[in-house]
């Protein structure tokens, strides 16, 4: 008989991990419940893994930081080079699991799949969705065709790319979008449903994992705002701006103008939007050739802040390199 594929689990909270005390009440504390008892819920299922469970954290992802960042990519990294690790699973909130998602993706090898997986119910609400993604997290990092994929996200029965996914509900339970590629696969009762072949198969890390992370704003748009708050952020010592602007990543003429001096004075500035979904693109309304600034394509406002944290933090600062890395993201 063939081995069970063994799974290292590594728990960090969230509201897969919540419990409410009680099934209608709308308050909750997301990482009430340890890992070993979720991790016990799921051996009651049944499912043909072996389970390896590490607690990270117990924090809502609100909460998550680089120091928890460095221990996930930690372990990550040591599962992949195990042999006797077949995948990974991060049970994570899901408020910030674009962000860990899409720095794992960023940092890790693609040799074994590496799954987050949480939830939008906590885990003794009624209709709890915790218990359903969990096993079905579990069916995609036993299953070897899900390597090469990236760092993946699995939500509902749908299982996402973490360089496209978004979270882009408050508390619906479908709450995660792709973009600009749909989904990688669907999980069904009878298997998953690949509905493409690997796109980064055996890649290693595109970038080395920081030291430390720089400190990167987010700018949201408003009309009728000055340029002033461009300013602030400067004096505060930031070290790269995202703009989180106005349809394709627009600003009034003065805070463009503002961003742009930085810029010139070696502060990388990437413009995303605030518009939920959709394309930045070069030299649309905004004269990115001129004023040295960087268009995020397709990542919004969270994952362009991690991409940006990532090159300056390997010393990749000069506006045509940002702009190749958010093209190639
Ligand atoms: N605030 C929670 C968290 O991100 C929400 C969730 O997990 O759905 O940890």
């Amino acid at each position: 008989m063939n081995k069970p594929p063994r799974i290292l689990v590594l728990g960090t909270g969230g509201t897969i991990a919540g419990a409410a005390g009680s099934a209608t009440d709308a308050a909750y504390r997301p990482g009430g419940l340890a890992l070993e008892v979720l991790v016990g819920h799921l051996a009651a299922l049944g499912l043909v893994a072996e389970i390896v469970p590490q607690e990270v954290a117990r924090i809502g992802s609100q909460d998550i930081g680089f120091a928890e960042w460095q221990a996930l990519h930690a372990a990550c990294a040591g599962a992949l080079g195990d042999p006797a690790i077949d995948g990974v699973i991060i049970t994570h909130g899901t408020d910030t699991a674009e962000e860990t998602g899409f720095l794992l993706d960023l940092t890790l090898p693609t040799t074994k799949p590496v799954v987050l997986v949480g939830a939008m119910r906590p885990a003794d609400a009624v209709g709890a969705d915790g218990m359903r993604n969990f096993a079905n997290a579990v069916k995609v990092a036993s299953e070897p065709a899900a390597a090469g994929r990236g760092v993946m996200l699995v939500m509902g029965d749908a299982v996402l790319a973490a360089r496209d996914a978004r979270k882009a509900a408050t508390s619906a339970i479908d709450a995660f979008r792709s973009f600009p590629r749909g989904p990688l696969a669907r999980v069904t009762p009878a298997g998953i449903d690949w509905f493409g072949p690997p796109h980064r198969p055996k890649q290693q890390a595109r970038y080395p994992f920081p030291q430390a992370l720089p400190r990167v704003a987010i700018l949201t748009a408003g009309a009728g705002m000055d340029e002033k708050p461009v300013e602030a952020l400067l004096g505060i010592g930031c070290r790269g701006v995202v703009l989180a602007g106005m349809g394709q990543g627009n600003a009034p003429a003065s805070v463009i103008a503002a961003l742009s001096e930085a810029a010139r004075s070696g502060i990388p500035v990437v413009r995303s939007t605030r518009v939920d979904e959709g394309l930045v693109d070069r030299n649309v309304e905004v004269d990115d050739d001129g004023q040295g600034l960087v268009a995020a394509r397709a990542l919004g406002p969270a994952r362009a802040r991690v991409l940006l944290m990532v090159l300056i933090a390997n010393g990749i600062c000069d506006a045509a390199a940002v702009q190749a890395a958010f093209d190639g993201a």
